[in-house]
């Protein structure tokens, strides 16, 4: 990681907001155990101390996506429970054992391959994950039927919960949330008595129904908002502060950057600041996003860089415009679900894109 004073941005991640979200989502959700998805590193923001903080928040249950994610997290969290949302790949069982990791099992394939081991082991945990609309991953519905008709396939597995996973969760008045509820009411009393959970961050939102004994938050735990259209009931933990590198004039007709793609007509003020593509500055926000800076919204100029981009700051406060001085490129001024409409995607990809070459500043007890 550079140091500050090199760093073109500084990542700051407020891991009191963090926690505060944490809490929120275990209010909605009361009733239920309230887990946290640590996978992609933490949403990109870093899963050592993202789960050191929800650890300390009274978080104790986790998932990652892979095993591998799962053997880092076991060294920041000893006592954890860690979910693997993967499951083993085929003859990679036994590596999950060694870091406690639970596999959730999603074919009986992955079935099949854990009992042996289970049964070899004298029993093993595991989660069921079932297919209730998604296509992707889980038990499709043919599958939970032959474990029904064989029930003795699952013999050596304690089955910690039987899990499925929303399409559609953040439309909230959309028609398949509810007929994926039907499905996994439906599917999981054909399998062994356990503990139930479906919700996402959107589905907490979805209300009671959905809630079981289990909700799995990700992407609200790190301020994203859950409920696209309404306003975002969770705060924000992320902000991406850049660096004004170089101010230039413009007194004439001229075009800033790669393909000539901005053309200023008159009179401009140019900032470029030094973030790019390879920052995870998506680079279709190039004449689509705004930053702020100084409190005033100011638009990307032009296409962006690998390693840099311009912004047209002509109505910025002169005050704030100086080399070395801040700019808002993700968060404050600029809300993360905002720069993620402009480049057309959603805030997960943004996080999860963030780059490796970022100052990370974690903020904990207020400073
Ligand atoms: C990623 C994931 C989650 C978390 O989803 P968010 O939308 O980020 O809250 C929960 N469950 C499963 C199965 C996932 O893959």
């Amino acid at each position: 990681m550079p140091p500050s004073e090199q760093a073109g941005a500084v990542l700051h991640v407020d891991l009191d907001a963090l926690a505060g979200n944490y809490r929120c989502l275990r209010r909605a959700a009361a009733g239920a155990t309230c887990a946290a998805v640590v996978k992609a590193d933490g949403y990109g923001l870093g899963a050592a101390e993202i789960a050191g903080t929800l650890w300390a928040a009274g978080c104790r249950d986790y998932f990652v996506a892979h095993a591998f994610e799962g053997a880092a997290l076991r060294a920041a969290l000893p006592d954890a429970t860690i979910y693997v949302l993967h499951g083993a790949m085929p003859g990679a069982e036994a590596g999950l054992p060694l870091h406690g990791l639970i596999p959730v099992l999603n074919s009986l394939g992955q079935v099949d391959a854990w009992a042996g081991l289970a049964r070899a082991r004298g029993g093993l945990d595991a989660v069921l994950q079932i297919d209730t609309g998604m296509n992707r991953v889980g038990l499709p519905p043919a599958e939970v039927a032959a474990l029904r008709d064989d029930p003795a396939r699952l013999d050596g597995i304690r089955v910690r919960y039987v899990i499925s996973h929303l399409a559609c969760a953040e439309d909230a008045g959309g028609a398949m949330n509810a007929e994926q509820l039907a499905a996994f009411r439906k599917l999981k009393a054909e399998l062994p008595a356990a503990p139930a959970s479906l919700a996402n961050s959107s589905g907490i939102f979805l209300g009671p129904d959905y809630h079981f004994d289990l909700v799995r938050p990700g992407v609200a735990l790190y301020g994203v908002n859950p409920t696209p259209g309404r306003p975002n009931p969770m705060a924000e933990v992320v902000r991406l502060e850049g660096r004004i590198l170089q101010l230039r004039e413009i007194d004439r007709p001229q075009t800033v950057g790669y393909g000539a793609a901005y053309q200023a007509a008159g009179p401009r003020r140019i900032a470029t600041v030094p973030v790019g593509y390879a920052d995870g500055y998506l680079r279709c926000l190039g004449n689509q996003a705004y930053a702020c800076i100084g409190g005033v919204r100011v638009q990307v100029a032009g296409r962006v860089s690998m390693d840099l981009i311009t912004l047209d700051v002509t109505d910025a406060p002169p005050s704030a415009l100086r080399v070395g001085a801040p700019v808002d490129l993700i968060g404050g001024g600029v809300p993360i679900d905002e720069v993620a409409a402009w480049a057309g995607t959603i805030g997960y990809e943004l996080l999860t894109g963030l780059g490796h070459r970022y100052h990370r500043s974690f903020h904990r007890g207020g400073a």
